[in-house]
C-alpha cells in the first residue's frame, strides 16, 4: 500500500514520515500514495487533541490535557509524542504489524529513556504503554541504562578524542563510509599520516582527555612507521585509547607493539562472521584463519581489551551460521562484542545491486539470540543506536564484560561529552548546556582533506575558540 503524509504540523513532518518508513515494506512512502492524514490541535493551552486519519478507515480522535508547567519546550516534546504514537497506532492498525521500538524512530531511544527519568517517570513503564516498545525492548534499554552508571555523565569537564584513519584494504559490500582502498600505485597514507598529525596538534586543549578512539576505515591499515607517528601524535598517557583493527589481516606483531608502546588499551578485531563463505561474498578479502590468528597475536603482545564486531542478517546466513559466530566469540572470551543489524546504505554496494535481506523474524530471532547467550555468558549490554534500512528496524548493541565498557562509546551515544576530533571527514562536537551542540565537520574526500588542510586547521582552532 502506498501512503503519503498529510499534516497541518509540518515541523513534525519528517518524523511522520519516520513512522510510515518504519513499517516499509508492508507499506511504501510516495507522493502518489493514499493520503494519510495526521493532525494536531492545541486548544487554549488547556488541551492537545490530535486526529489521523484515512479515507475508509476508522479515525483515531484523542484528547489530552495539557500540565500548565509545561513551558514551550515541553508542550512541543509533548505534541510530538502524542502525534507520532497515535500515527503509530493508526499503520500499526492498518498493517496489522507492531514494530519492536513501537512508535521510537530516532537512532538514540537511550536519550528518551534519560529524558523520561528527568521528567521524574517510570520509564520502562512509559516505553511499553506509552511508546510502544516492547517488552523485551524495554528491558534492553533498562539493562543499558543500568551498565552506564558510574559512566554515564561522569567527567564531563573533560573532553573525549577521535582521530579518523580512512583507509581499508578493500571495500565491505555494506560499506558506505568515506574510506578508501589502499592503492599501491597512488599511496596516498605518507601524505594523510602527516595532514593528520598536524590536525591532531592544532588545538592546544585546555581540558585532559577522557577517552580516544582511532577510527576509519581500518587504522591497522597504516605501515607500522605510519600507525607509530600518528599514535605519538596524540601521545597518549594512561587514558581509555583504542585503535580499530577492523581488517584481521593488517595485525602485525610490529604494529601491535607499536599500539603497546603508545598505550593503547583496547583493540577492534572485527569477524563479522566466522563463515568463509559469508566473507567472500561481503568483500572482506580475509579468511576465518586470519581472525584467529590477529586475535592471538593481540592476546599474546599485550595486555590489550579486545572487542569484537558481528552483523545479523548477512546474505545466505542462517539463524545456525550467526548462532556460529557469537558462540565462537564467546569461547574466545573477547571483553567487548559488538552485534550490529545489517543496515543496506545508499552508497554500498549492497544498495547498488539491490540486495535485500527483510525478514522481521529471522533478524529478530538472531539479535534475541546474541542478547540472551551474551548475558549467560555474563556481558552485559552497554550502549545502542539504530539505523535505518536494517532488518526488523532492530539495534547495534554493545556488550561488555563487568568493568569493560568503553566511555567513548557511551559518550559519542549519549552525547554527553564535547569530542575534539581529527581527520577526513572527523567531526568535532561542543556541548553549551541545555541541549546546544555546535558541529565542526572536516572535509570529507581524502583529496579535499588533503589540498584543503590548513584551511581546516584554521577553522578548527576558530571553533574551539568561540
Ligand atoms: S572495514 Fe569498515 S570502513 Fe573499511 S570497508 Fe569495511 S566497513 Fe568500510
Amino acid at each position: 500500500m502506498n501512503l503519503k503524509v498529510v499534516t497541518n504540523s509540518e515541523n513534525f513532518r519528517n518524523e511522520l514520515e519516520d513512522v510510515v518508513r518504519a513499517f516499509e515494506p508492508y507499506v511504501s512512502l510516495r507522493d502518489e500514495g493514499d493520503a494519510l492524514v495526521a493532525n494536531v490541535y492545541v486548544c487554549e493551552k488547556k488541551s492537545i487533541e490530535t486526529e489521523i486519519k484515512m479515507k475508509d478507515f476508522p479515525t483515531i480522535s484523542r484528547k489530552y490535557k495539557v500540565d500548565p508547567n509545561w513551558n514551550a519546550l515541553l508542550l512541543k516534546r509533548n505534541l510530538k509524542r502524542y502525534l507520532k504514537r497515535d500515527f503509530y497506532d493508526f499503520v500499526s492498525n492498518l498493517t496489522k504489524k507492531n514494530l519492536a521500538y513501537g512508535s521510537l524512530t530516532g537512532i538514540r531511544p537511550t536519550k528518551l529513556y534519560y529524558e523520561l527519568l528527568s521528567e521524574g517517570k517510570d520509564a520502562h513503564k512509559e516505553l511499553t504503554e506509552y511508546f510502544r516498545v516492547s517488552e523485551g525492548k524495554a528491558k534492553l534499554l533498562d539493562d543499558i541504562i543500568q551498565a552506564q552508571k558510574g559512566i554515564y555523565l561522569e567527567e564531563t569537564g573533560k573532553t573525549d578524542f577521535f582521530v579518523n584513519v580512512p583507509f581499508c584494504p578493500s571495500r565491505c559490500h555494506y560499506c558506505s563510509f568515506i574510506s578508501e582502498v589502499i592503492n599501491p600505485k597512488n599511496n596516498r597514507l605518507p601524505a594523510y599520516a602527516d595532514a593528520l598529525c598536524r590536525d591532531i596538534a592544532a588545538v592546544s586543549l585546555n581540558k585532559e582527555r577522557r577517552a580516544i578512539y582511532v577510527g576509519g576505515g581500518t587504522p591497522t591499515s597504516l605501515p607500522p612507521e605510519l600507525l607509530s607517528k600518528v599514535l605519538r601524535a596524540i601521545g597518549a598517557q594512561g587514558e581509555e585509547f583504542t585503535v580499530e583493527a577492523g581488517r584481521p589481516e593488517t595485525l602485525t606483531e610490529e604494529k601491535i607493539a607499536v599500539m603497546k608502546e603508545c598505550n593503547v588499551t583496547r583493540i577492534s578485531v572485527n569477524p563479522q562472521s566466522f563463515k568463509q563463505e559469508t566473507l567472500d561474498l561481503i568483500g572482506r578479502r580475509h579468511t576465518v584463519k586470519d581472525i584467529f590468528r590477529a586475535y592471538d597475536l593481540v592476546r599474546k603482545c599485550g595486555n590489550f581489551d579486545v572487542n569484537m564486531d558481528f552483523i545479523t542478517m548477512l546474505p545466505e546466513e542462517t539463524f545456525e551460521d550467526f548462532k556460529h559466530s557469537v558462540d565462537t566469540a564467546i569461547a574466545l572470551g573477547p571483553e567487548n562484542i559488538t552485534v550490529h543489524s545489517l543496515s543496506i546504505k545508499r552508497g554500498s554496494v549492497f544498495a547498488e545491486n539491490n540486495y535485500d535481506n527483510f525478514s522481521d523474524k529471522l533478524s529478530l530471532e538472531m539479535s534475541d539470540y546474541a542478547f540472551n547467550v551474551l548475558e549467560k555468558a555474563g556481558y552485559r549490554p552497554y550502549y545502542m543506536y539504530r539505523q535505518k534500512n536494517t532488518s526488523g528496524r532492530l539495534e547495534n548493541i554493545g556488550y561488555a564484560l563487568p568493568g569493560k565498557e568503553c566511555k567513548y562509546n557511551i559518550d559519542i551515544m549519549e552525547e554527553t561529552h564535547d569530542i575534539y576530533a581529527s581527520g577526513a571527514g572527523a567531526i568535532s562536537k561542543r556541548l553549551f548546556g541545555d541541549g546546544l551542540i555546535k558541529r565542526f565537520a572536516e572535509v570529507k574526500d581524502i583529496k579535499g582533506y588533503l589540498e584543503r588542510i590548513d584551511e581546516m586547521i584554521e577553522k578548527k582552532i576558530a571553533f574551539f575558540a568561540e
